[in-house]
């Protein structure tokens, strides 16, 4: 198949085209490189069956494809409260165009949204039947609100143009890739623990998160893209729960040094607890994820320590 990627070149974008590209597809990597980096998919550019373009999902684009996976958004909170309107843009008219070339072209099209939809959740761990409490004002609401107006345009779509949609909502992932820089709190730790730093825990650190590695994840998309039973909305993440103290102990174990931990404010709106009900992917894709926290943990050390060296 041919199959486009909006977003490619970013730490998931360019997984998915590794296993794709491996799978004997053809690749369309599209990417403005705001958040993605050239060197994530620099060893695919001399493959004849992957193309990278540059250009910005909020213009229309055109290409003759029969996948679409659309990842374009900045993910980490310091990065889509950069720009927040243009963040909101990326979201909303990228799904807008995404949708516009499936219909055009009989794709079917594939939208990353996130377990923000759910806001900071009254629901625990959390369904997708689960309809969320989002903040509409606040400062992620660019990003939680841009991506709960993509399913809406998507549900639409579906059943006012009959377009072949799959929506998966990703819970927090992690892995090579990351942007050292990136703001999440596993690249964070990690890069802080590596670099003799202090771990900055923000808050009292008992707020909890479920932490996917990115291999895990990719295979979810790509069993949910080519299955026949359920255009979603389907979680996917990692249902093991940690506070953000116990992962920097772990990070901290892994690394050694003489890192200690330091707390800084916790940021406004910052959900308290996050943990996906996955029942809907075991029992649809026969789907759950195999890499244990501390097994991704060491393989994403081993990452940065090569890059950062
Ligand atoms: P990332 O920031 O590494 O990747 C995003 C990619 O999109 C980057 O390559 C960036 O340059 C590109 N991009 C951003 N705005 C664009 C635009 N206007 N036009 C074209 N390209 C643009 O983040 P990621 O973790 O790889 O996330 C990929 C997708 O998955 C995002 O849509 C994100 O919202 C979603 N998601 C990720 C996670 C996670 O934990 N990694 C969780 C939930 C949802
Ligand atoms: N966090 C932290 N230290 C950091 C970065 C993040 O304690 O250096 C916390 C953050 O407040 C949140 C959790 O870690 O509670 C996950 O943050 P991240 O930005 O990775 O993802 P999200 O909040 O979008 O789930």
């Amino acid at each position: 198949m041919r199959i486009l990627i909006t977003g490619g070149a970013g730490f998931l974008g360019s997984h998915l085209c590794d296993r794709l590209i491996e799978q004997g597809h053809e690749v369309i990597c599209l990417d403005n490189f705001f958040t993605g980096r050239k060197s994530n998919i620099q060893h695919l550019v001399d493959n004849p069956r992957f193309e990278l373009v540059r250009h910005d999902v909020i213009d229309p684009f055109k290409f003759e494809v029969d996948r679409i996976y659309n990842l374009a958004c900045p993910a980490s909170p310091p990065h889509y409260q950069y720009n927040p309107i243009k963040t909101m843009k990326t979201s909303v008219v990228g799904a807008i165009n995404c949708l516009g070339l499936a219909k055009r072209v009989k794709a079917r099209v594939f939208q990353a949204s996130t377990s923000e939809v759910y806001g900071d959740p009254n629901v625990h761990p959390q369904p997708e039947a689960y309809w969320g409490h989002v903040n509409p004002i606040g400062l992620r609401s660019c990003y939680d609100e841009g991506k709960r107006a993509a399913e809406t345009l998507f549900f639409d779509y579906h059943r006012e143009n009959g377009v072949d949609i799959r929506v998966i909502r990703i819970f927090n992932t992690y892995g090579p890739r990351m942007l050292p820089d990136d703001g999440r709190v596993v690249s964070n730790f990690i890069v802080q623990a590596l670099q003799g730093k202090d771990l900055t825990v923000y808050g009292e650190g008992s707020q909890t998160r479920s932490f996917c590695y990115v291999d895990d994840l990719v295979e979810g998309f790509m069993r949910f893209m080519e299955q026949e039973k359920i255009v979603g909305p389907m979680n996917l993440g990692n249902p093991g729960e940690f506070t953000m103290l116990q992962l920097a102990e772990l990070v901290l174990k892994k690394v050694g040094g003489k890192s200690r931990i330091t707390h800084l404010a916790l940021p406004s709106d910052d959900p308290k607890q996050r943990k996906p009900d996955i029942s809907l992917a075991k029992e649809t894709l026969d789907w759950e994820p195999k890499v244990p926290l501390e097994q991704g943990i060491e393989k994403t050390i081993a990452y940065f320590k090569s890059s950062l060296s």
